[in-house]
């Protein structure tokens, strides 16, 4: 009877042992998942938390990408959350600051770039915010597989803060048939400043415009007409080998970005 309760602990200890190692082998592969925090009381949370869990799949899923195990993302909506002295969303060193539930892809697209464990050069700031605001304009109608309630349910338009200029930009969209969307509106409005100064737009602009709206025309440009997602991809991890990838490097394709935009106005 001894022996037979004996071999039957070591039975139980062999088959923890394998399960031990095969967990350990299974928590090697597996990602890190995204861990949530809200500043401000939020009834609704559980059900924003997996709205979020779902929609950072489905942007995995589109750019072939998973977050490191090492590493420990975070989101954290805060409706106060300052960055550069107003109320605005921000990506910071694993962290995802949400002032507004809209803003979760853009800031979502920071962080997987971030922690995927492919980046070799960090790129260029326009580069960055470029793709950031290229998914966050394409996601609802290129990647969602799904209605989603709370994160992210409306993109507006950044419209331009001078009155007569708004008014340029509809009536060349209107001119060329382009249906007023977030993004035909910024290709128009940097169509504008393009036909204004030419080939020095992008030494003329301030940052901000550089980052978000010539940004997106680049990224843009080398999606949709230099190859698809897996050379930009290869480029964004690697931005010193836009030679090598594009055969030219970054100044000489933003003018060409800014031509191809050019090319779909009249
Ligand atoms: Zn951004």
């Amino acid at each position: 009877m001894k022996v037979r309760i004996y071999s039957i602990i070591a039975m139980l200890l062999c088959f923890c042992l394998m399960v031990g190692c095969a967990s350990t082998n299974l928590s090697e592969m597996k990602s890190a998942s995204l861990q949530y925090e809200f500043q401000q009381e939020e009834e609704n949370s559980e059900a924003i938390c997996n709205e979020g869990d779902r929609i950072a799949k489905e942007i995995n899923d589109y750019l072939g990408w998973t977050m490191s195990a090492d590493t420990n993302p975070k989101c954290v909506f805060d409706n106060q959350h300052i960055y550069e002295g107003s109320i605005r969303s921000e990506y910071k060193e694993q962290v995802m600051y949400c002032a507004n539930y809209c803003d979760f892809v853009h800031e979502y697209v920071h962080l997987i770039c971030d922690v995927n464990g492919q980046v070799q050069y960090p790129p260029e700031s326009m580069v960055r915010e470029g793709f950031a605001t290229y998914i966050e304009l394409i996601w609802q109608t290129e990647i969602a597989k799904e209605e989603y309630e709370y994160l992210q349910t409306d993109v507006r338009i950044n419209r331009s803060s001078d009155p007569n200029e708004n008014v340029q930009i509809e009536t060349m969209l209107e001119m060329n048939e382009m249906e007023i969307t977030p993004e035909n509106y910024r290709r128009a409005f940097v169509q504008l400043a393009y036909e204004r100064a030419g080939e020095k737009l992008p030494y003329l602009v301030d940052d901000s415009f550089v980052d978000y709206w010539i940004g997106l025309i680049l990224v843009d440009f080398l999606i949709t007409q230099q190859g698809g997602l897996e050379p930009f991809l290869g480029f964004y991890c690697e931005s010193e080998r836009a030679q090598a990838i594009y055969g030219r490097p970054l100044e000489k394709l933003v003018l060409a970005a800014l031509r191809y935009n050019d090319s779909l106005f009249i």
